[in-house]
């Protein structure tokens, strides 16, 4: 059961998401809906319930887990199916651990803002439905005050809820949950020859599918941990996730992860580690290894092709041609070198003109110390602009529609979180509509789409939350 928290308040909910829920969320700020939306109250129906789970952390078996603080209150029937609710942050369960089962305002805001700005971005993901805040304390590096994000997703099963079983050598529950996996979310796989195998070849491509989605908007998970992984390749529990600003490949976001397991480069690999992880589990449902490595042998060309797909959108480009890939090397090359503001470097090409100069290169040429290499590059993308006559005003459409003007960039969370820690959840707001839209020009809101201050360099997230 949830704990109740001392005067829970409303703070903000997501009008896409209660569209999801089939809510309307001028309800979401009753307090009817905010005392049963923040675990205060248990509606009739709800049945709450917290899930077991294991998993490997920065590579390193770490036993049982589970649901510390995260309960699930049910499902609630939306337009496109059932989707699950769950509180973060609601209080102690059976999983906690040495933990208080409390999630603090700060984390929370980060949470619910890029869950939102992650499914506008058309990256899959969980929800967030709302955000309630309470004035009970919690404690952490510092005393902060508690926060529940309500979220959503089909299911919020992850590779660890396998790992668990298996670890356990409990073979009838493995295959218990396996079913129940298949038979709610991969109907199709029911009369296949090993549904176990489909389902891994299945999570391990939408896997590579959802990553390839975050290297191409910068995004950075942080903590790719095996019990942090979906089931339905969802974008999955959000801590000291980042975007990619000044590029480097080797950018590590999570301040606790010294060695940069998680960096960004490192993304791709380990995204398939964690898909052998679940093969491993896996394993004595589907067979013999061989079966298995072939399911999870859909990564890497699952990755490629997507990822393939996404740059050359991002560059305008309307067919694959032989080169396409020395392009892309060279931009990334060029990139890494000058450390250039990733969002913005995408954005400003979308405005490159074929037949340009170096005036109107300006803005784009402008993120790069190094002009003469930046023209360089500049002159073989032209080249590749002529060769499918491209043309200028319908690739800067189509640019625009896949190369964000607005992500959430630390300093943009971090001046809504401070506000919103003395009263004032304007900046959540004003955020969150901003993220809705992000591909749009907002030309009232060009701030946001600025460089980072000096200050935000010094800016460190970590696994506290
Ligand atoms: P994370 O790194 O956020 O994915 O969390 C790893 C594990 O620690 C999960 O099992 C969480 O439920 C648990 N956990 C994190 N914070 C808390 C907390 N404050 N209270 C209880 N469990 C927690
Ligand atoms: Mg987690």
């Amino acid at each position: 059961m949830p704990t109740p928290l001392p005067s829970p308040s409303f703070i903000a909910a997501s009008a896409p998401a209660a569209a999801l829920a089939g809510l309307d969320p001028a309800d979401l700020t009753r307090d009817d809906f905010v005392e049963v939306f923040s675990g205060n109250k248990v509606a009739v129906r709800s049945q709450p319930l917290s899930a077991v789970y294991s998993g490997h952390q920065f590579g390193v078996w770490a036993g049982q887990l589970g649901d510390g603080r995260a309960i699930v209150l049910g499902d609630l029937d939306g337009p496109e199916g059932r989707m699950e609710v769950q509180l973060k942050g609601a209080g102690l369960t059976p999983y906690s651990r040495m933990g208080d089962g409390r999630a603090v305002l700060r984390s929370s805001i980060r949470e619910f803002l890029c869950s939102e700005a992650m499914a506008a971005l058309g990256i899959p993901t969980t929800r967030a439905l709302m955000l309630t805040g309470s004035p009970q304390r919690v404690m952490r590096e510092n005393v902060e005050t508690a926060a529940v994000v309500t979220r959503m997703a089909p299911t919020f099963i992850r590779f660890g809820s396998f790992e668990h079983w298996h670890y356990r050598n409990k073979p009838d529950e493995l295959k218990t949950l396996a079913d129940h996996v298949i038979r709610n979310w991969y109907p199709e796989f029911l009369d296949a020859a090993n549904p176990y195998k489909e389902l891994l070849a299945e999570v391990t491509r939408r896997t590579a599918h959802t990553i390839a989605g975050w290297q191409a908007v910068g995004f950075m998970h942080g903590v790719m941990n095996t019990d942090n992984m979906s089931i339905l390749g969802l974008t999955l529990d959000y801590g000291p996730f980042g975007f990619m600003e000044a590029f480097d490949a080797k950018h590590i976001c999570n301040h606790t992860d010294q060695g940069g397991r998680y960096s960004y480069a490192n993304q791709v690999p380990v995204g398939h580690w964690n898909c052998y992880a679940l093969g491993n589990a896996l394993l004595p449902l589907i067979g013999t290894p061989e079966e298995a490595e072939e399911a999870l042998d859909v990564y890497r060309p699952a990755f490629g092709a997507r990822l393939d797909e996404l740059l050359h959108a991002k560059l305008g480009l309307l067919d694959a041609r032989p080169g396409d890939e020395a392009l892309f090397d060279g931009m990334f090359t060029l990139l890494q070198a000058n450390h250039a503001d990733f969002t913005l470097f995408f954005r400003r090409l979308g405005d490159l003109q074929v037949d340009g100069d170096v005036a109107s290169d300006a803005p784009l040429r402008d993120l790069f110390l190094d002009r003469a290499a930046f023209d360089a590059w500049a002159v073989q993308y032209r080249e590749r602009l002529r060769q499918e006559g491209s043309a200028d005003a319908a690739r800067r459409a189509a640019m625009h529609r896949v190369n964000p003007k607005y992500v959430l960039r630390n300093y943009l969370a971090q001046n809504a979180i401070e506000q919103a820690q003395h009263g004032d959840y304007a900046e959540v707001h004003k955020l969150l509509a901003i993220l809705e839209r992000p591909f749009d020009e907002q030309p009232e809101h060009d701030a946001y789409a600025a460089l980072p201050p000096d200050w935000a360099a010094h800016l460190e997230v970590s696994c506290s939350s």
